[in-house]
């Protein structure tokens, strides 16, 4: 399956990286994580104080800054096609932006799964994550361990204080993008407890590939 416009959906530590990672190699079409693109900014010194200060406190960063930068993503040639958007949109204002570009394009959000774990197993998925920083890949000191020569890094949001902000910050403004999202008749919820593989299996199910 070829060219589909896909989003990802769920809380902090739902799995959304760990799958879309798997997703767009057997699909082909790029991941887009406004989450990656806005660290890799952060690393090269390019973003501004209150945006780097908004994200490691676990609040959401303008919706104008991620539509930008989304924008901006969607027109490199890789991202014609189909694009799989994790961790965007994270509000109705960025879900109704995202139908307008892609309308332009005559595209369409083909599925929007909403990966769903149960809040009281989010703060060990996401305390204990850990990121290869030279691979991107994505590790879990219990449930996926790192090989020994991974070089680690602890992301600054990646704490308990921050998570339960982060939580509060899903409840409070990216819910309600599941409702939008079954309103157009796109929506498939997904259980994220379980293997990764089996995970990966029910997405595939949702998604009639
Ligand atoms: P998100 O992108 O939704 O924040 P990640 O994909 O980064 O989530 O996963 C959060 C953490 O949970 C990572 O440490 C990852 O290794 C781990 N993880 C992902 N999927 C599972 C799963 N099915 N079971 C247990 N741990 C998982
Ligand atoms: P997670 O994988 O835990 O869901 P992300 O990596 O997607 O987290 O995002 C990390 C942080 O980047 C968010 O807490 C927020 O500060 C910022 N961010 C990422 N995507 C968006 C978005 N679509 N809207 C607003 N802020 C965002």
């Amino acid at each position: 399956m070829g060219g589909k416009n896909i989003v990802f959906m769920g809380p902090p530590g739902a799995g959304k990286g760990t799958q879309a990672k798997i997703l767009t190699e057997k699909l082909n079409v790029p991941q887009l994580s406004t989450g990656d693109i806005l660290r890799a900014s952060k690393a090269a010194g390019k973003l501004a104080p209150e945006l780097i200060k908004a994200m490691d406190s676990g609040g959401l960063v303008p919706d104008e800054v991620v539509i930008g930068l989304i924008d901006d993503r969607m027109q490199q040639p890789d991202a014609v096609n189909g694009a799989l958007f994790d961790g965007f949109p994270r509000t109705v204002v960025q879900a109704e932006a995202l139908n307008a570009m892609l309308s332009k394009r005559g595209k369409r959000i083909d599925v929007a799964i909403a990966i769903e774990v149960d809040p009281s197993l989010l703060i060990e998925r996401t305390v204990l994550r850990r990121t290869d920083k030279r691979t991107g890949q994505i590790y879990h000191l219990k449930y996926n361990p790192p090989p020994p020569d991974a070089e680690l890094v602890h992301r600054a949001d990646d704490t308990e204080v921050a998570v339960k902000k982060r939580l509060d910050a899903y409840a409070r403004d990216t819910s309600a993008v599941i409702p939008f999202y079954e309103k157009e008749g796109v929506l498939k919820r997904v259980d994220g407890v379980g293997d990764v593989g089996e995970v990966t299996k029910r997405i595939f199910a949702a998604l009639g590939v």
